[in-house]
């Protein structure tokens, strides 16, 4: 390989036997004769110099690089510092040189018997791909392209650089090109980079349109390539996340320091692509740039608890060894990332794992801690360079290990408005302990970052700002979030719908003194115009129907505010994004928005007039947003009147029972719904408003089932045998009767029928609902068939099945069904869901730890425990407490083992929920009752 510059041209030399190889002994003799007879010409120069120089024309130059005498192709010839120079190819070894006019020398007929030694190559049938971005939609997607991007040539090279071997198979001469496939050998595997690039998104497989019928076709043509005697060259290695702002403090070798990144960088790149990875979206492609520089970055998007929002180029700028080498020689973490849960805190270590693991090793770590002290002094952090944390477990962390903030540089926010609702006190601990550290006289050469990405803005996000973040980037992709961050001045104006056109006048009094640039967006332009003309008000209008005039229109926009009037523009929806109008002063919204996201779009037209907190000047004139609500916009009402409360707009008294009302019609909505997993096992559910599930209990459809009447009958305290454990708090099992237990009759009943082969008769085909017999281990179960896939291409199809009598759920093959007498049908499914109240999770959490469910299951499952029924509701029972009592046989007497709950209070990842059966009774729907409003935001 001697030179690659993409995919479509790169040049080699080749070994092997064939009509357009030549033996590289040949052309070492060639080259010196070639040498002896121009360095002894130097005599008589004239006799050798050509008479006229073109491009194109075939000579020979002496390269000062290669020391020796060249045969040359003329790229160009220009005029420079008094003298021609010429720019020629050398086409024995693939690279460019410039040589005056007068130093180059007729090729002399003898030097050109035998063909250039640098052949010019072109993938077979691999043609580029670029990646095209929909701004609007926020969507990329792969489309053919001209050019090859940098990341494919560098992919391209970097598979190059990898290999040890290097095979061709030469499928076409053209033009003096030889397209081949190249199949090259990686930690002895063999990838052919044809089909490599095509299957990683980097190009894609074009046919020839006919066949060149090439002669190496036919013959042996595996060529092999002479891949040692020249390093490859790496033309122009765009280094997209290459950090600079260091750069001028790395003494180093900075060639070899670039080469070293680029490395890594296409290492990365070879795992993006390895997991599907498309390219950056259009929130990333701002994002990522300002990262990898080192810069304080605040992202708000509607991907925004995306972790690739940061994690490639934090990872990039990790790997520049060199920017930390004045930090203290110490234990601690360089990157610290905090995320709103243990859960979320997991995948980004899983993510970490996986894009870290080509780079140097950072030693990423996972610290989840409870309450118990012990746990935190256990934990120790030698040679990790990234914690992934919550700000609880960090905070418990610190109070036991002094030095995690001594090598800090960056501090990254994940999900950020979740981490400042849920944990707004240690957010700021943390921030404050940071900011301590990074002032230090020492730290004015260190990389110090912060980084904060999320969904929402959030008035804590501008503190953080403000206080925090030295001159940040702030990437606002989501439109009406940056309407927030701009402080727009939200007005709502309640009314009905015919009173709307005189809301809007009302709303038009313009003042001589203020002069306004104003969007009145609507559905029918025809009717506000109308409107404004009978009051001589001159709007200017454009919609759908009409044809667009998009160049008039906006040249009034423009022309008349500048001449001192007031301009007023009715426009519908469709026309806004062709219009790209960011200058005006208010937006009213004549009709309501069909959606958040277009009520977003609509307040951007008014982004020139953002200014945030932190840049608070009087002189700036204040966007204003003004909503007509009507009666005909309840439906949609909701998510904008949410948006229009954290936009600190002030809304009108009245309009607080119409959202009441709104909600509590949403929640009608979900009658048929199951009651919410999280109002069932905590009390309240935090995501009520996208929950899709009920949070109302309903005495008519949570009524008792399968439950044996004796739950009713007695005190409420049962024997239970937990025997699928959900999580810490919740688990499906069985009512022990102690007076006749006639499960346990059934069960043994089962298992003595099907030890006789011949009763074991597979089914023929799994109805949905029906009970079969099923064998697990030795013992035979009841189970019900709770889904089939949508088409049976066979016996052998899968089914998900459920344990009637013990709760849990599997997939298993139809076949493995056994027919279940009816006689073993009777008794009623056994299996109760159960959960243990009066405890939930520590931090807000809304799940528990998978640590503590460990620990319950391994201490509960199979076992009798005592429980007291304290609520129960279809079939779930709610039980407080939960206690194992085990009998001391020696003496006639029972002691309490443990209870449930304070086992898992013990292991410091749960905490007391007092009011957990009260919040959830205070659901109960009665239709005699008046409502209660629940929570309205
Ligand atoms: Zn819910």
């Amino acid at each position: 390989m001697l030179k690659i510059e993409d995919p479509s041209c790169f040049w080699v030399t080749m070994k092997g036997c064939g009509p357009y190889i030549v033996d590289e002994i040949e052309y070492k003799n060639l080259n010196a004769e070639m040498n002896q007879f121009y360095d002894k010409s130097c005599e008589n120069v004239d006799e050798v110099k050509p008479v006229t120089l073109e491009k194109g024309q075939i000579c020979v130059v002496f390269s000062e690089e290669l020391k020796c005498w060249c045969r040359a192709v003329i790229k160009s010839i220009m005029y420079c510092a008094g003298h021609y120079q010429t720019e020629c190819f050398l086409v024995d070894y693939a690279k460019y040189t410039i040589v005056k006019t007068k130093d180059v020398r007729v090729a002399m007929k003898a030097f050109m018997q035998i063909p250039y030694r640098a052949k010019k190559c072109r993938l077979h049938c691999t043609k580029p791909v670029t990646l095209r971005v929909n701004f609007c939609e926020d969507t990329a997607k792969i489309v053919p392209a001209q050019r090859w991007d940098n990341a494919a040539t560098q992919y391209f090279q970097s598979l190059l650089k990898a290999t040890t071997q290097i095979k061709a198979k030469l499928c076409a001469v053209e033009d003096n090109t030889f397209d081949v496939i190249l199949y090259v050998t990686i930690k002895d595997e063999k990838v052919c980079i044809n089909d490599d690039l095509v299957s990683k998104n980097f190009a894609r497989f074009v046919e020839t349109e006919e066949d060149t019928g090439s002669p190496a076709k036919d013959q042996e043509n595996q060529t092999s390539l002479n891949v040692e005697s020249f390093p490859v060259k790496i033309i122009d290695p765009t280094l997209a996340f290459r950090p600079v702002l260091f750069e001028e403090k790395v003494p180093m070798n900075l060639e070899t320091g670039r080469n070293h990144v680029f490395q890594k960088q296409s290492n990365r790149q070879y795992e993006l692509t390895r997991e599907k990875f498309l390219g950056p979206t259009f929130t990333e492609s701002y994002c990522w740039p300002p990262v990898a520089r080192g810069c304080d970055v605040v992202a708000i998007s509607h991907q925004g608890n995306d972790p690739f929002l940061y994690i490639p180029p934090v990872l990039t700028f990790l790997q520049s060894g060199s920017c930390y080498k004045a930090l203290p020689n110490r234990n601690g973490p360089l990157a610290l990332i905090l995320c709103p849960g243990w859960k979320k805190a997991q995948l980004v270590f899983e993510l970490l794992k996986t894009y870290g693991r080509c780079s140097r090793q950072l030693h990423p770590m996972l610290i989840i801690l409870g309450q118990n002290k012990e746990e935190a002094k256990r934990v120790k952090i030698q040679g990790c360079d990234v914690i992934v944390t919550t700000p609880y477990s960090f905070l418990r962390l610190y109070e036991h290990n002094c030095l995690l903030f001594c090598r800090l540089c960056h501090l990254v926010f994940d999900e950020i408005e979740v981490l400042f609702s849920e944990a707004t006190e240690q957010v700021f601990t943390i921030l404050d302990c940071y900011k301590k550290t990074i002032i230090t006289e020492e730290w004015e050469y260190l990389p110090h970052q912060i980084i904060a990405v999320g969904t929402h803005w959030n008035k804590h996000t501008a503190r953080l700002i403000k206080e925090f973040m030295n001159d940040p980037y702030v990437v606002i992709t989501a439109m009406e979030e940056a309407s927030i961050y701009g402080n727009v001045h939200q007005v709502v104006q309640h009314c009905v719908s015919s009173q709307r056109t005189a809301i809007l006048l009302k709303m038009l009094d313009f003042t001589p003194n203020h002069l306004q640039k104003v969007l009145v967006f609507t559905d029918s332009v025809d009717e506000v115009e109308m409107a404004l003309k009978s009051n001589s008000i001159f709007a200017l209008k454009i919609h759908k129907e009409k044809e667009f005039n998009f160049t008039y229109v906006l040249e009034h926009w423009t022309k008349s505010y500048a001449s001192g009037n007031h301009v007023v523009l009715v426009l519908t929806d469709d026309c806004m994004q062709f219009l790209g109008i960011t200058d005006a002063s208010c937006v009213i919204h004549f009709s309501f928005p069909s959606s958040p996201r277009i009520f977003g779009q609509r307040l951007y037209n008014m982004s020139d007039n953002f200014h945030n907190e932190s840049s608070v000047d009087q002189e700036h004139t204040k966007a204003r947003s003004v909503v007509l609500l009507t009666e005909n916009n309840i439906c949609h009402a909701l998510g904008i009147l949410r948006y229009l409360k954290r936009a600190k707009a002030e809304i009108p008294l009245e309009l607080h029972d119409f959202t009441a009302r709104v909600l509590e019609a949403e929640e009608e909505k979900k009658f048929a719904r199951p009651l919410c997993t999280y109002l069932k096992a905590f009390g309240i559910c935090k995501n009520r408003t996208v929950c899709p599930d009920r949070h109302q209990i309903n005495l008519q459809i949570d009524m008792l089932q399968n439950m044996p009447d004796k739950i009713t009958q007695t005190s409420g305290c049962v024997t239970i045998l937990p025997l699928h454990i959900v999580n810490a708090t919740n688990y499906f099992g069985r009512i022990v009767d102690k007076q006749q237990d006639r499960y346990t009759t059934l069960a043994e009943e089962i298992n003595e029928y099907f030890k006789e082969t011949s009763n074991k008769i597979p089914i023929k085909k799994a109805e949905k609902l029906a009970l079969y017999g099923l064998c697990e281990e030795t013992l035979f179960h009841r189970v019900q068939v709770v889904e089939t896939p949508p088409k049976e291409e066979n016996l052998f199809f899968n089914v998900k099945i459920k344990y009637i009598d013990e709760g849990r759920t599997r997939q298993v093959q139809s076949s493995q069904l056994l027919h279940l007498p009816a006689r073993f049908q009777h008794l009623p499914p056994q299996a109760v869901e159960f959960i243990v109240c009066r405890v939930k999770p520590i931090d807000n959490e809304i799940e528990w730890n998978p640590k503590v469910t460990h620990y319950i299951h391994h201490k509960i499952k199979g076992k009798p425990h005592e429980a007291k029924i304290v609520l129960a509701l279809g079939n779930t029972l709610w039980i407080d407490p939960m206690v194992r009592v085990t009998r001391l046989s020696d003496l006639k007497m029972y002691v309490n083992e443990y209870s449930v709950r304070s086992e898992i209070l013990s292991t410091g990842l749960g905490t007391d929920n007092p009011e957990h059966v009260t919040q959830l009774q205070k659901t109960k729907y009665d239709q005699k009752a008046p409502r209660t409003t629940g929570i309205l935001f």
